[in-house]
């Protein structure tokens, strides 16, 4: 029979930390931290495999498993010396999630469960602590309508409607009838009242009693927390994540230790290093007489654990230090122990009941990209973990947060910042205030830089959180989840920002002495936890200056061994590339130079090209236009000098570069301009209408139909090159035909380019030397890529048209049915970010075998969105490709990840 408890406690435990997948994070590590001798109380962990299983069986339980809980639950009753359910000396559980990966606060927790009217009276008697009972009774209603009686249930209430929300209220509006401003000063009356008005509210709203009966609270407890890997919020975190459906949560039942038990009790939330910055240095938060989940819900602004936890809004409030030196040394060395033994920075959860420190939970912490570039150098310094090690520990796409923009301090220092709050995650942002998640994914999709303003945002505001570029809460510290979460994203973040005050009803938020409304722009440095009232430019942090990126992408580039080069089509982005380590351009798209600052003139050419009828009156505009194309190629191959530098022919489909028939003042503007009546127009712009162009007159189809415009082309590019050679420069000039399907289009092109070529040279008096390549785009080039490979001395593997042509997804249009497929589970995630391994992968595969049949040293690149996605990076890699062609920004994304696949393919 498939085992699926595992029991921890007494310092030894049936699991260990390499069981994640098992047992999951938090599982697998409460097992080593008994292993390890540390003060953990008793418990047990339902596998993930449990989780599947009970999703397979419709929501049921596995036959036995409460059988295989209950012998476990003995286990636990004998080491803490309690009894479940019993009237005299009974034992309390909390029942909490625990995935492969961590997931912070996106599944549910029930806490306090096995407090009946059977056991309350037991408590009491044993605890002499009336008021705690009551309190933590309370707690436990609170909990499990919410998590068991109304989520696990599926009902979803309207916003603001949940059970949750009308306890929550109803203890406000308690509290102030009595004038009591926190909620210790709620005596044991009025917590009994409490009790017993929610379980008549909760009958009312939801239909059913909260269970009288210890029995009942666990298996709802544990089936709850199952349900939970279903919920809304932990579905959308999943998806943003990549995390796989199938892996299901674990569930932890563990014996209740109280922080709530007085001022000799407490709880906390700790990092081993500042996650920030990555300084080596204990970091935490701890509440005094409060349970776990009033630290990380953000709702108290919690006290700092020692000195070095001080900030501006805290620094009056005790430390743990100083309350209770004795636990915090035992903590401190705990503390030790961990880091010691797993050789990386952890974030720790520990509670004190009546002096006595436990620890409840320990993973490895989340961190900023800073600070983990920090931590995996400091560590190597310390002889840790190796050179590799060091390069594996930062996750590829965090790089980024080294590069990122930041707010320009020359124009900060000019202005007061109008208030400050926790620095929960670093760089700059600027954008119009959204005040809820609705908003900010508004915003996203109209492409409006934005600030998410929340009063404390919960998991439910995952969504809003990933389309806002920056975040600013009132509330929480900065082991919040909305603090944990950001960090994790890169997100420049500011949390328990006090002078946040705000009027949802009037979509009005006060932040300091100045009042907003939604939509007005605000900018954040979220590494000094500074709000401005003023639209502040970004730019680019000074990375030559900057040791710890310089070190660690030395280590980087030492174990990396595919290349990485750039897309870009003007000197700016390439010179920004090169600073970020490119060693080429992959992708010059020549049509972009229409569509950037200097476009204007040149596109009103182009539109006089595509709009004539004869080829007299097109080689005449083409004419025209040469001169700005070569200065467009030339301007960028100047500032690559001596790096290779791939252009594309012209690819899009003309009617691109024309107004919509339906655009009417465009149209009448650009009828004018032409010299021709509207009507005319009109109808040359509907003859160049496609059903569908994706698939219709564009790339290479373009340059056989009209030969004219590549001549252009490669004429302004072999003039560029020449110009430049007799300049003294280093140009590296490859060309590549785009949307190939067979090598007779190659052939076409080339006859043209041979003759050009020769026309210029003879023109400098130089010779050329260039490489003439191809695209790989179309399903058909990767089966006759032998044959292609007969005339191509490069392939450049445009993923993006490849995995439109091989799902038949039009690139354009096709969010909406993608958002489907991976909300329904039947693609894993968006195949235009992530390469689709398991089709499109296959594809690359071949058409990299088959070109190196015929030319065993073809030079083969991927130019596509892929070649910046780390996970893309890695099976590019493992493909033998030569390069990947990424954005500017994502050059260091892929040298690292790069750098990693070599790493692991060693190991
Ligand atoms: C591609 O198709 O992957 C590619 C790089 O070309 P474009 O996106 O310009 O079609
Ligand atoms: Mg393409």
């Amino acid at each position: 029979m498939t085992k699926y408890v595992y029991t921890f406690g007494g310092k030894t435990a049936e699991g260990n930390a390499s069981m994640k997948n098992e047992l999951g994070g938090k599982g697998a590590n409460l097992a080593e931290m008994c292993l390890l001798k540390l003060p953990v109380p008793a418990g047990l962990t339902i596998t993930t495999e449990c989780c599947t299983a009970y999703y397979q069986n419709n929501c049921q339980l596995p036959a036995g498993l409460m059988d295989e809980v209950h012998a476990g639950m003995r286990n636990m009753e004998q080491l803490m010396g309690m009894k479940y359910g019993d009237p005299d000396n009974p034992l309390l559980v909390s029942c909490r999630s625990g995935a492969r990966k961590s997931m912070p606060g996106m599944m549910d927790t029930v806490l306090n469960i096995g407090l009946c009217s059977k056991t309350i009276p037991g408590l009491i008697n044993k605890t002499h602590n009336e008021r705690f009972v009551y309190d933590s009774y309370r707690r436990l209603i609170m909990m499990y309508a919410d998590v068991v009686m109304e989520k696990a249930e599926g009902i979803e209430p309207a916003d603001g409607k949940g059970i949750r929300k009308q306890l929550d209220d109803m203890l406000d509006a308690y509290k102030e009838a009595k004038g009591y401003e926190s909620d210790t000063k709620l005596t044991t009356e009025d917590l009994m009242d409490l009790a017993e008005r929610f379980k008549v509210r909760i009958k009312e709203v939801l239909g059913t009693e909260f269970p009288d009966d210890a029995e009942a609270q666990l298996e709802g407890g544990i089936k709850a927390v199952f349900k939970s890997w279903d919920g809304k919020k932990a579905v959308s975190y999943r998806r943003i994540e990549g995390i796989p459906d199938d892996w299901g949560t674990a569930v932890n039942v563990q014996a209740m230790v109280f922080g709530n038990m007085g001022d000799t009790s407490a709880t906390g939330v700790a990092f081993t290093r500042d996650p920030a910055t990555g300084d080596n240095k204990f970091y935490g938060e701890w509440l005094i007489n409060a349970q776990g989940e009033d630290v990380v819900a953000g709702i108290r602004t919690p006290n700092p654990l020692n000195n070095d936890t001080k900030n501006e809004q805290n620094k009056d409030l005790k430390s743990m230090e100083e309350l209770m030196p004795e636990t915090y040394k035992e903590l401190f060395e705990i503390r030790n122990i961990l880091e010691n033994h797993y050789k990386d920075m952890l974030d720790v959860e520990f509670t004190i009941q009546e002096g006595k420190l436990y620890m409840l939970q320990c993973r490895v912490g989340k961190r900023t990209g800073r600070a983990a570039v920090k931590m995996a150098l400091d560590m190597h310094h310390d002889n840790w973990i190796d050179e590799k090690e060091a390069v594996l520990r930062v996750p590829a796409d965090k790089i980024i947060e080294l590069i990122l923009p930041i707010l320009d301090s020359n124009i900060e220092k000019q202005h007061k910042a109008l208030a400050k709050g926790l620095p929960a995650g670093p760089g700059g942002s600027v954008g119009r205030i959204a005040l809820t998640s609705e908003k900010a994914m508004e915003y996203k999709a109209a492409h409006v830089a934005n600030i998410l303003v929340r009063e404390e945002t919960n998991p439910e505001d995952v969504e809003g959180m990933r389309a806002a570029n920056g975040i600013l809460t009132a509330r929480g510290g900065m082991t919040s989840h909305a603090a944990l979460v950001a960090r994790g994203w890169g997100k420049s973040c500011i949390v328990g920002c006090g002078e946040v005050h705000i009027d949802l009803d009037k979509k009005e938020v006060k932040i300091g002495a100045k009042s907003f409304k939604e939509g007005d722009i605000i900018s954040l440095n979220g590494t000094a936890g500074a709000v401005y009232d003023v639209e502040m430019p970004l730019i680019i942090p000074e990375i030559e200056k900057d040791p710890l990126y310089q070190e660690f992408m030395g280590y980087v580039d030492k174990y990396r061994k595919m290349g990485v080069r750039t897309n870009a089509d003007n000197p700016k982005d390439a010179a920004n590339a090169v600073r970020f380590g490119a060693e080429g351009i992959g992708l010059f798209r020549i049509e972009h130079m229409f569509y950037g600052e200097d476009g204007q003139e040149p596109l009103k050419i182009l539109r006089n090209m595509i709009l004539t009828d004869t080829t007299e009156d097109r080689e005449a505009a083409l004419a025209e236009l040469e001169p700005y194309m070569k200065e467009s190629a030339k301007g960028t191959l100047k500032v690559m000098n001596g790096k290779p530098l791939t252009f594309r022919l012209m690819d899009p489909p003309l009617h691109e570069f024309v107004p919509k028939a339906n655009e009417k003042e465009k149209i009448a503007a650009l009828a004018k301009e032409r010299g021709m009546s509207e009507d005319e127009l009109v109808s040359r712009i509907n003859a160049l209408h496609e059903v569908n162009p994706m698939m219709g007159l564009r790339g290479v189809r373009l340059g056989i139909v009209y030969p004219e415009i590549t001549e252009t082309q490669f004429r302004a590019l072999f003039t560029a090159t020449a110009e430049l050679m007799t300049e003294g420069f280093d140009p590296r000039l490859e060309i590549m035909v785009p949307l190939t399907i067979n090598v007779k289009e190659l052939e076409h092109q080339k006859a043209i380019a041979d003759r050009v070529k020769k026309e210029v040279e003879a023109k400098f008096g130089v010779e050329i030397s260039y490489l003439y390549g191809t695209m790989i785009e179309i399903p058909r080039a990767t089966l006759v890529a032998d044959k292609i490979a007969q005339l191509a001395q490069f392939f450049s593997f445009g993923t993006n048209d490849l995995t439109q042509m091989t799902f038949g997804f039009s690139r354009d249009d096709v969010n909406k049915i993608v958002k489907e497929y991976t909300k329904e589970g039947i693609i894993p995630a968006d195949p235009f970010n992530t390469l689709d391994q398991e089709g499109v992968g296959q594809l690359v595969r071949l058409g990299v075998e088959r070109g190196r049949s015929q030319r065993a040293n073809l030079k083969c690149g991927v130019c596509g969105e892929h070649g910046g996605d780390p996970e893309s990076v890695r099976f590019f890699y493992k493909t033998g490709m030569t390069y990947v062609s990424c954005s500017p920004f994502r050059v260091p994304v892929a040298r690292l990840a790069a750098a990693q696949a070599a790493i692991e393919e060693d190991k």
